[in-house]
C-alpha cells in the first residue's frame, strides 16, 4: 500500500488561535470555562477539554452570570455577543478572523443598501453569526436552485458573500448562476473562502484521481472536512470520512492500494499519525509525502485574553 499524505491538511490558522485561546484561558485560571458551542468542529478536540472541566453550551443562559465564555472560532451574532454582555460575563471572542472579515463585508453592505445573498449551509454557526450581523439584508443561496428563486429585480442592489468553508467548486456553480439572472451583482471585496479551505481542496481535487481510496480525517459536521470528501467523490475516486483510526474498516484497503490521507482544517494531527501507524502495521503501507502549497499564515490570541494575560502575570509577580 502507498499513503499519499497530502499537504497541506490539519489544523488551519484559525483553528490553532481558537484550540490556544482555551487552553490558555484554563492555563491563567479562568474556571469555570464556558465555550458558546464548539470551540471548532472536532470531536475530539471539543471531548478534551471537556475532560479539562470546559462546558460548551448552546445558549448563553447555560452560562451563570459573571462567568467567563469564550466564542467559537465559526463566530457569533450580535445578538449573541449583546445577551453575554447582559450577563456581565467576560467575553473572549476566538472567532476566527477570516470569518470576522466576512461579518465586516456584511455590515458594510447592508449599511450601503445592498441586499446580501450570502452562499452557505443554512444552520452552520458561521452562517447563523454572519446572518445575526444583518438579518433584514441577508438571504441564504445553498444551490444554483436557490437562485432561480430570488425575488430580486435587476434594479436592486445586490452584493454576494461566502461561507468561508465552501466547496471552491460548489461555489463557483452558484455564482455563475447569480451573476447570470443579476449580471450588476457586486462581488466580495476578497475572496471570502479562506485560504486553508482553498489549499486543502486543491491538493485533493489534484491528487484524488492517483489514488484508489481518499480517506478524509474530520467530524461529520466539519463543513470543510465534509467538502474534502465531495471532491475526492467529484474526481471520481471514493472518499470517507473518519473521526479517528477506529473508524477505519478494513474491507476498504488492500495491500495494492494508493490511499490519500488528509485532514480537515480541524483534526488534530494525532489522529493523522495513528491512522499512519495502523495502516503500516496491517497493510504494510509506505508514505509518499505530496506537498502542495506553503502555509505560513498565523493568528494572535484575542486581545481580551491577552489582557486577562496581562493581569494574571502581573498578579503573580
Ligand atoms: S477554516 Fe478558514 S475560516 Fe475557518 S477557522 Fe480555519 S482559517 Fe479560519
Amino acid at each position: 500500500m502507498k499513503i499519499m499524505l497530502a499537504n497541506p491538511r490539519g489544523f488551519c490558522a484559525g483553528v490553532i488561535m481558537a484550540i490556544d485561546t482555551v487552553d490558555e484561558a484554563l492555563k491563567i485560571g479562568l474556571s469555570p470555562l464556558y465555550v458558546y458551542h464548539e470551540i471548532v468542529h472536532n470531536r475530539h478536540v471539543v471531548e478534551r477539554f471537556e475532560r479539562l472541566g470546559v462546558t460548551f453550551v448552546d445558549t448563553v443562559d447555560e452560562a451563570p452570570e459573571k462567568s467567563t465564555i469564550i466564542f467559537s472560532a465559526h463566530g457569533v451574532s450580535p445578538e449573541v455577543r449583546n445577551a453575554a454582555k447582559a450577563r456581565e460575563c467576560t467575553l473572549i471572542d476566538a472567532t476566527c478572523p477570516l470569518v470576522t472579515k466576512v461579518h465586516m463585508e456584511a455590515i458594510r453592505y447592508a449599511k450601503q443598501g445592498y441586499k446580501i445573498l450570502l452562499i452557505g449551509h443554512a444552520g452552520h454557526d458561521e452562517v447563523v453569526g454572519t446572518v445575526g450581523e444583518a438579518p433584514d439584508a441577508i438571504t441564504i443561496v445553498e444551490s444554483p436552485e436557490d437562485v432561480e428563486k430570488l425575488p430580486f429585480t435587476k434594479d436592486d442592489p445586490l452584493a454576494f458573500l461566502t461561507q468561508t468553508t465552501l466547496s471552491m467548486d460548489d461555489a463557483n456553480r452558484i455564482i455563475s448562476a447569480i451573476r447570470k439572472k443579476y449580471p450588476h451583482v457586486k462581488d466580495p471585496p476578497t475572496e471570502d473562502i479562506c485560504y486553508a479551505t482553498t489549499n486543502r481542496q486543491r491538493v485533493v481535487r489534484l491528487l484524488a484521481p492517483e489514488a484508489d481510496l481518499v480517506v478524509v480525517v474530520g467530524s461529520q459536521n466539519s463543513s470543510n472536512s465534509c467538502r474534502l470528501v465531495e471532491i475526492a467523490e467529484h474526481t471520481g475516486t471514493p472518499g470517507k470520512l473518519v473521526d479517528d483510526v477506529t473508524e477505519l474498516q478494513d474491507d476498504w484497503f488492500n495491500q495494492d492500494q494508493s490511499v490519500l490521507l488528509t485532514a480537515g482544517a480541524s483534526a488534530p494531527e494525532h489522529l493523522v499519525e495513528e491512522i499512519i501507524d495502523y495502516l503500516q502495521t496491517k497493510f504494510d503501507a509506505e508514505i509518499d509525502h505530496r506537498h502542495t502549497t506553503d502555509e505560513d499564515m498565523h493568528f494572535n490570541l484575542p486581545q481580551s485574553l491577552r489582557i486577562l494575560q496581562r493581569q494574571h502575570q502581573e498578579a503573580s509577580a
